[in-house]
């Protein structure tokens, strides 16, 4: 059986960027005829928060998107730990010393944009009381043998993680669980298949492929695919303050932003009011666009413009 999931972080009510993820995933699963999941990603303890979780929860029931299971990541936590000791076992865990400002001294960008990390705390070990006991920031040392990959939609995603991102942090300062390891562990525990996100998050592939190897799980089939963007060039976030659903579902019905974000992903010509289901009987990704698009919401109108130019994501350094 096929397994699909979405994989929304708890930071702020859905916006229409992750109403058009969540949408795609869908289709997706519910094309395949594909288990779907949803897990709340909620690890973050200065950015998540509970009644976040319920609102995306709610936004995407309104937009008519509906899953088979539900999680939340904090519930995960045993699994999380298991993959530590693991990892602490085969001699791949070490603190990282390094300080903001030491970070930034001489990094390289990754491919993302973001500074990468340049491995100078490898040589050092974990201390007497195991990870458990540490109160700095822990990563996980990768080998430095390229990851050759391509997504289902051609998407090269080949890299050399531990050069191009260095070694990841798998747990926080605070003793939060890192996106990376809880990406992973939590896929491979609800026996996902297949990973259907945006593009966004292409470049962080080859480093969650290198800790599933590290950590013997299976690689799922990955898809990316387009983002909205705003008109600065940025992917839509709350945190830049893009309107969230409770401001769009104050003025437009679920089937006119349905419409909308049909149109904007190339599956409709025309942004008329439609339903999830009623997009499913002639769903491919096909008939889907690549390219991301620009989204003004003003007036209480959502609506696509003209991409300027020297736009898109990510926007050079
Ligand atoms: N929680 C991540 C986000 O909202 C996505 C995780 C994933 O799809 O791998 O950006």
């Amino acid at each position: 059986m096929e397994v699909g999931r979405f994989a929304p972080s708890t930071t702020g009510r859905a916006h229409a960027g992750t109403l058009l993820a969540a949408l795609l995933c869908w289709l997706d699963a519910r094309s395949r005829k594909a288990e779907l999941w949803l897990r709340l990603e909620d690890l973050d303890p200065d950015r998540c928060r509970p009644q976040w979780s319920e609102g995306i929860r709610d936004d995407l029931a309104w937009l008519g998107v509906d899953f088979d299971r539900i999680v939340e990541q904090h519930d995960l936590a045993a699994q999380h730990e298991a993959a530590l000791d693991r990892l602490a076992e085969a001699g791949l865990l070490y603190p990282c010393a390094c300080s903001r400002s030491s970070l930034a001294e001489g990094a390289v960008r990754a491919p993302d944009g973001s500074l990468g990390y340049p491995n100078r705390c490898r040589g050092r070990e974990l201390a007497r009381g195991g990870w458990r006991a540490s109160c700095e920031p822990l990563r996980v040392r990768l080998p430095d043998s390229g990851i050759f990959l391509r997504d289902e939609s051609g998407l090269d995603l080949s890299q050399q993680p531990a050069s191009s991102f260095g070694d990841p942090i798998v747990r926080r300062r605070d003793g939060a669980i890192a996106y990376h390891l809880a990406v992973v562990v939590d896929d491979a525990a609800s026996g996902v298949t297949r990973v259907v996100r945006g593009r966004d998050l292409a470049p962080s592939t080859a480093t969650q492929v290198a800790l599933q190897r590290l950590l013997g799980l299976p690689t799922p089939v990955y898809r990316h695919h387009l983002l909205l963007l705003e008109e600065r060039g940025e992917k839509l976030a709350k945190l830049h303050g893009s309107a969230g659903a409770d401001v769009l579902r104050a003025s437009l019905a679920a089937e006119e932003v349905c419409g909308f974000l049909a149109c904007a992903a190339g599956l409709r010509s025309a942004a008329e009011p439609t339903t999830p289901h009623d997009l499913l009987h002639d769903f491919c990704w096909e008939h889907a666009g690549s390219e991301d698009r620009v989204v003004r919401f003003e007036a209480g109108r959502l609506e696509l413009v003209p991409a300027a130019s020297g736009g898109g994501y990510p926007r050079s350094p």
